[in-house]
């Protein structure tokens, strides 16, 4: 089919996707009454059934899957062997509601203010990936059919940061067998623009605890007898960076990927107000070392973050005391190629070196991810948010943040991208999260173009695979 027969067809489901817009917010509305807080469990259950209602309603082969922890939901609908497969991830748990009364309205009685529904889970992530589900829905009620395969997995652990998603992948593979992973989850663009994201930090998150002598001791009666461990933990803090704010952890950043020169022309393309970005952080300047320029320190380089320190008396007033235990929170953001078990060694070595007796803990980690910027799956996606939206959607290498897409790419070998649908301001994780119905509304058009381009790509996934020339037998 051309273009234009194409457009003309998608435009048909654009009409439909607005006609429906009642029943579509009724159905969120419905999804994010039903509570699903994974980290007390409230609801996980219910939600995953209704989830799996939902996606049967909407079309799919819709069934529970069992893991190590919470059931994940999966729903398939596979029109043609041969063409492209899609894997839309989600996730259907929330995060606690706490402080409760910071909500304007019930967290869980979703409540329409100036054209944003406020609610638990409207943007992360009821709203994001019901917006995929409806888009099916509206290709099918037009259409009849859809133009690629698709399968959708809903993770009921994602805020607690997927602890059994790698290995339910795993155990998968076949199943989850799909050319891209598409997610959304998080916001647009800060400057409002709708973004295409590559890939994700990792991170390490380790706990330091130093000692000195047995107990506390009275920094008169004993000063400069014992030994002080908020000093030692603040010795040990120190070798790790020099002068010029480079960390010193022998090999720390060997392994980083430096950006290829189409990651470079895309920050060059990404809009900054450096100035800006200042002013709000209350900074003059961007901290040491010198060089990397803003994106590229968030996307291109690992961090080593001093997140807390505790040791001796920091309350009210003041006490006379030489701390016998000191203890420091450390949070390493990684990228590509860093590998979080190494790392991990890499500063148990360094501590064994500095401060031999010190613990070390390792309390979680995750590793980064990133798929090609110039793959074949980025023009269709480009395209298909430029048809929604009258212009071109920013390309974005990478999050500063972490999210488990290294589970697509490493456990299941597919590429992934992250296209968030939702507000810059949506409140995820806190009191009065919300989500502006009219990027809901656009989330779905853009997931039904983006059915519609992936699958007449000539260069994405099933087709271009079966044209491929064989190898010689
Ligand atoms: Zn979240």
């Amino acid at each position: 089919m051309n273009h234009r027969s194409r457009d003309r067809g998608l435009a048909e489901i654009f009409r439909h996707i607005d006609a429906r817009q009642a029943p579509f917010l009724a159905t969120l509305v419905e999804l994010i009454r039903q509570p699903s807080v994974s980290a007390t469990g409230e609801g996980i259950e219910a939600c995953a059934d209704l989830e799996r209602r939902v996606m049967a309603d909407c079309g799919l082969d819709a069934r529970l899957l069992p893991s190590d922890g919470k059931p994940l939901v999966y729903g398939e609908r596979i029109v043609d062997r041969a063409a492209p497969t899609l894997l839309i991830y989600g996730h259907y748990d929330v995060q606690p509601v706490d402080p409760l009364d910071a909500w304007v309205s019930p967290p869980f009685e979703p409540d329409v203010r100036d054209g944003r529904l406020y609610a638990r889970g409207s943007a992360d992530n009821k709203g994001q990936h019901l917006a995929q589900l409806l888009a099916i829905r509206s290709w099918l009620d037009v259409r009849g059919e859809l133009p690629i395969n698709v399968k959708v997995l809903l993770e009921g652990e994602e805020e607690m940061a997927s602890p059994h998603l790698a290995s339910f992948a795993d155990r998968h593979r076949d199943l989850l067998a799909a050319d891209l992973a598409y997610v959304s989850d998080g916001p647009v663009h800060e400057s409002g623009r709708t973004q295409v994201v590559f890939g994700a930090r990792g991170t390490l998150q380790v706990e330091l605890t130093v000692r000195g002598a047995a107990h506390d001791f009275h920094s008169g009666s004993r000063g400069g007898l014992v030994p002080n461990a908020a000093w030692r933990l603040v010795d040990l803090l120190s070798s790790m960076r020099d002068e010029t704010g480079a960390v010193t952890i022998a090999g720390f950043a060997d392994a980083v990927r430096p950006p290829s020169d189409a990651e470079r022309q895309a920050i060059a393309a990404l809009p900054l107000d450096l100035d800006s970005f200042l002013r709000g952080a209350g900074i003059d300047r961007l901290p040491p070392p010198d060089g990397p320029d803003y994106h590229e320190r968030l996307m291109f380089r690992p961090t080593l973050t001093i997140a807390g320190l505790a040791s001796g008396y920091a309350g009210t007033g003041f006490k006379t005391v030489i701390p016998s235990v000191a203890v420091a929170k450390l949070d390493i953001r990684l990228v590509p190629d860093q590998d979080p078990d190494a790392m991990f060694t890499l500063l148990r070595e360094h501590v064994a070196r500095h401060a031999p007796g010190a613990e070390l803990i390792r309390v979680g980690s995750m590793r980064p991810s990133r798929t090609a910027i110039d793959g074949p799956w980025t023009a269709p996606i480009v395209d298909a948010i430029t048809l929604v939206e009258g212009r071109a959607p920013l390309l974005v290498p990478s999050l500063g943040g972490s999210l488990p897409l290294y589970v697509f790419g490493e456990v299941l070998g597919i590429p992934s991208v992250v296209v968030p649908y939702g507000n810059q301001d949506q409140r995820n994780h806190a009191p009065n999260e919300n989500l502006e119905l009219d990027r809901f509304h656009r989330g779905i058009r853009i997931a039904a173009a983006v059915f519609d381009r992936l699958g007449a790509s000539a260069s994405f996934g099933g087709r271009a695979r079966k044209s491929r020339p064989q190898p010689p037998r």
